[in-house]
């Protein structure tokens, strides 16, 4: 059961996917190498976005030296009709093709951006144009928030869901993916090592690979790191009495300073973006430190500095995290890579 049919695109995919975000931090060369390898050995469902600097352009010149067949799946932030028109055309240059088989909306945050994408003159709306034009052939929708996801499956307008789904993050098993699945909606699960923090790559993958019908993307950015994770992905999944009790001491290690990426905290008094403030380190380990001094990331740890303390927040996370501390420690440790740069 290492194949499976992504829902209702008729897609027969690996059920192990290559993630295109660590390919950004790493030299074009060693990239390319990395694609081609993963795809040689046997991958054949790529995920990338526009957003992931040279991530498309990278995989496009690695599938430029194989025949493989290889289906990719990119994704666009815009919001709108025409913002993701010209993203498209952007990542069909890029990735070298005339067509992508599955385009999605990238990180679609709260209800408000949803109802924004749906509605007429919406991301949507260009998303149907492309697949009439023959430029996509399906279209999906990324997010972290599960009440958000809920929401898109009831809706049914989109053929796949991608959804955050780790040892540590496994509320998805019960609540989406049974769901999705149900809708005959695709589902991509993302993060498997919840944004690099846990660090035991046979717990983290034996976890989500255990869970049949869905897409597991992982990504790396050398041969022998996936050598290590399709070694994984080839073997048994059943978890012994020791892994078990390794998958209890990482909950354990994280119960009180992991966010969950569930935005139930917001509003924030000072417009701080929670969550990618607490994710910061694993976000930059993922890009690579120059990304700190960029655009949103910039953005988000300048407004972070302002965090009054008043604990608003506190009293709305399921997780009882303590965020002002955990955001002040992240600041600390900003500040350390900063100084390398
Ligand atoms: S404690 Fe900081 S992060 Fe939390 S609501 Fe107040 S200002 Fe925002
Ligand atoms: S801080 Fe808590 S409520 Fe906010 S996103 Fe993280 S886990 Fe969710």
């Amino acid at each position: 059961m290492k194949r499976m049919t992504l829902g209702r695109t008729g897609l027969e995919v690996t059920r192990f996917g290559f993630g295109g975000i660590p390919i950004q931090r790493v030299s074009e060369k060693q990239a390319v190498e990395t694609v081609l390898h993963a795809v040689e050995r046997g991958i054949d469902f790529i995920d990338t976005s526009r957003g992931y600097t040279t991530s498309e352009r990278r995989i496009g010149m690695a599938l430029q030296q194989t025949d493989k067949r290889v289906i990719i799946a990119s994704k666009s932030r815009s919001r709108t009709s025409d913002g993701i028109r010209t993203d498209l055309e952007t990542s069909l240059k890029e990735l070298q093709r005339g067509h992508i088989e599955i385009y999605q909306c990238h990180f679609v945050k709260n209800i408000n951006e949803y109802e924004q994408v749906i509605s007429p003159g919406g991301a949507l709306e260009g998303l149907i144009k492309a697949k009439e034009e023959g430029l996509i052939g399906h279209f999906g929708i990324s997010c972290h928030s599960l009440d958000l996801l809920d929401r898109v499956i009831d809706d049914g307008l989109f053929h796949t869901i991608m959804v955050c789904f780790s040892l540590l993050e496994p509320e998805a098993r019960e609540r989406i993916i049974p769901k999705a699945i149900d809708k005959k909606i695709g589902v991509i699960a993302m993060k498997p090592f919840s944004g690099g923090i846990i660090d035991n790559a046979r717990l983290a993958l034996k976890y989500v690979f255990s869970h049949q019908d869905i897409l597991v993307i992982a990504g790396v950015e050398h041969k022998g790191l996936f050598d290590e994770n399709w070694a994984i992905f080839q073997g048994s999944y059943e978890l012994d009495d020791e892994e078990k009790e390794g998958i209890e001491e990482i909950r354990k290690r994280f119960e009180r300073n992991f966010c969950r990426r569930c935005d139930y905290c917001l509003p924030c008094t000072e417009g701080i973006s929670i969550q990618t403030i607490l994710g910061i380190r694993s976000i930059i380990k993922r890009t690579g430190n120059a990304m700190l001094r960029r655009g949103r990331r910039q953005d988000v740890i300048e407004k972070a500095r302002h965090c009054s303390e008043c604990g608003e927040c506190m009293t709305r996370c399921p997780y009882e995290l303590p965020i002002p501390e955990l955001i002040q420690k992240n600041l600390l440790w900003v500040d350390e890579q900063l100084k390398s740069l």
